[in-house]
C-alpha cells in the first residue's frame, strides 16, 4: 500500500495502467459492470436506511479520522465522466489533501455524487451503519477487483488523492463521456448530496443540515 499520508506522495500508477483504466471505464462490458454494483450497492444500502445529517465531516478525512481508498478502475470511471474543466488539476489534489479534504467537496455537498467512487457510496457517520458497512464494503470491493481480473486490467487500490493526482498529471485531457446512468443519481446514494457538473449532467443538492433515510434522498 503507498504511502499516501500529508505532503507529497509517491506516484502510485503508471501512464499504462491509468490509459488501459480509462479506456475499459469509458463504455462498454467494464462500464455496465461497475454501474450495475454501484445500483446494486445503492440498494443494500437504502434498506439499511443510514441517517445522513448532510454534515460533510466523512469527506474531510483527516478531521474524521478516515482515509478513503479506491482502485484504479472506479479513478478511472469518474474521471473520464468529468469535463476536462471540472478535473483537479495536481495543485488542487494538493490543496485538498492540505486541508485534509476531497477536492470534489463543495461545501457540506459531493460534487461528483452521481460517479463517487464505491467507499464514498457505504460510508456512513451514523452510528446504526457501523454494523454492517464494512462487510458490505468488503464484499462489493471484492467485486470490484473481480471487474479488473476479468477483463485483465492492472489493478491498484491506493488512497483517492493520491490516485487523483496520478490521473491529473497524467491524464488531463482525456476525452469526457456523457453518459451516467439516471439510476445512479444522488437520490440513493450516499455521501453528502450532490452537484455534478460540467458533463452535461447537473444533479443538483440540497444544502445543509435536514436529516433524513437514505431512501428518501439527498435532493
Ligand atoms: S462523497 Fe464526493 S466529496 Fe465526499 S469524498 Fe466522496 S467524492 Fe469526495
Amino acid at each position: 500500500m503507498p504511502d499516501v499520508g500529508g505532503g507529497t506522495s509517491p506516484r502510485v500508477a503508471d501512464e499504462y495502467a491509468v490509459r488501459a483504466w480509462l479506456h475499459a471505464a469509458s463504455s462498454g462490458t467494464v462500464a455496465e459492470e461497475i454501474e450495475s454494483l454501484y445500483l446494486a450497492l445503492s440498494g443494500d444500502v437504502v434498506r439499511r436506511s443510514p441517517i445522513c445529517r448532510t454534515s460533510g465531516r466523512c469527506c474531510r478525512f483527516e478531521s474524521w479520522g478516515h482515509r478513503l481508498y479506491v482502485t484504479g478502475l472506479e479513478t478511472a470511471y469518474a474521471w473520464c465522466r468529468l469535463d476536462a474543466s471540472c478535473r483537479p488539476g495536481p495543485g488542487e489534489v494538493q490543496s485538498a489533501r492540505a486541508r485534509g479534504g476531497c477536492p470534489f467537496q463543495r461545501e457540506v455537498l459531493c460534487g461528483v455524487h452521481a460517479i463517487r467512487p464505491l467507499g464514498c457510496r457505504v460510508y456512513y457517520c451514523d452510528q446504526t451503519a457501523q454494523s454492517w458497512q464494512e462487510d458490505t464494503y468488503e464484499r462489493y470491493m471484492r467485486s470490484v477487483r473481480d471487474i479488473h481480473d476479468r477483463s485483465g486490467l492492472p489493478y491498484l487500490y491506493a488512497e483517492w488523492r493520491a490516485m487523483l493526482a496520478v490521473f491529473a498529471e497524467i491524464a488531463a485531457d482525456a476525452p469526457t463521456v456523457v453518459s451516467v446512468p439516471g439510476g445512479l443519481s444522488p437520490s440513493i446514494g450516499a455521501g453528502p448530496s450532490a452537484v455534478v457538473r460540467g458533463v452535461g449532467l447537473t444533479i443538483e443538492g440540497e444544502a445543509g443540515g435536514a436529516e433524513r433515510p437514505a431512501d428518501e434522498g439527498r435532493t
